[in-house]
């Protein structure tokens, strides 16, 4: 790739993995881990062989929403062995860290994990790594993007506007990074309430859609705001496993990824 010097300098491919895919999002409790997390479950269930690396260094929420939290092993001392969950192999930062401690970390640490989890995991052979990487426009997202082969980045977004100009920023950083686009995904688009079959459009309708339209990428998918999913994600059995609605917008999503 011409902006970097040496083939040393260029991006790496991680060993074994077909295809690396970044979900990102402008701004934090958008639902990007539960897209991530959702999404790789949908793909396993397609067949695929799945991996989901936890990026959010800051938060990382796979271990409680896929339901893992034994420390992965290390029997050499060097790499690391993943854990499985849901027909994904799994692996988060937040499986090295105790659960409630904050990281107060400085950027070259930060990079030195984020390395660890590509280099030193033992991901097998997988047809896609998802990265749920940590919100907005930070070191991890331009280490990630310049120093791995990533076939792609997805952003996630609600429609409303504080989220949407967070998301574009995010949209920015990807293109002067040279990361592809693949396309956006509107999360919490609607409301459909059980009781009385109302929709409320809580968060805004139609942004992310508009957006997507203005920078010429696809729209993936539009996913409803959905209890289910909430405590699905909150039991560490992602909704995407079960059956159902929402499990079936999971999997139709999923096969637009395998297209
Ligand atoms: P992010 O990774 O962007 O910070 P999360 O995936 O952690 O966001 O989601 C934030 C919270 O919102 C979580 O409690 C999650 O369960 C919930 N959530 C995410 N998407 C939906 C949805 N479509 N419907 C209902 N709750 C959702």
């Amino acid at each position: 790739v011409g902006r970097h010097p040496t083939p040393q300098a260029g991006p790496a491919k991680v060993s074994g993995v077909d295809r690396i895919l970044a979900i990102g999002s402008g701004k934090g409790g958008v639902g990007k881990s539960t897209v991530s997390s959702n999404l790789a479950v949908a793909l396993a269930r397609e067949g695929r062989r799945v991996g989901l690396l936890d990026a959010d260094i800051y938060g990382p929420s796979q271990p409680r929403m896929m339901g893992v939290n034994k420390r992965p092993g290390s029997p050499d001392g060097k790499t690391i062995i993943p854990l499985q969950a849901h027909g994904v192999t799994v692996m988060s930062i937040g499986l090295m860290m105790e659960e409630g401690k904050a990281v107060v970390w400085r950027g070259p640490m930060l990079m030195g994990a984020l390395q660890q989890m590509l280099g030193q995991v033992q991901w097998g052979e997988l047809d896609v790594l998802i990265v749920d990487l940590p919100p907005g426009t930070g070191d991890v997202q331009l280490t990630l993007c310049q120093k791995t082969e990533l076939t792609g980045a997805v952003v996630v977004s609600t429609p409303q506007d504080v989220a949407l100009i967070d998301a574009r920023k995010a949209l920015d950083m990807f293109n002067n990074l040279g990361t592809p686009v693949l396309g956006l995904i509107e999360n919490m688009s609607t409301f459909h309430c059980p009781n009385c079959g109302h929709e409320a459009q809580i968060f805004g309708h139609g942004g992310v859609a508009a957006e997507a339209e203005r920078i010429g990428v696809p729209l993936l998918g539009t996913l409803p705001i959905d209890l289910e999913t909430r405590l699905a994600g909150d039991s560490g059995t992602p909704i995407a496993a079960g059956e159902g609605p929402m499990a079936d917008a999971y999997r139709e999503l999923a096969r637009r990824f395998i297209a």
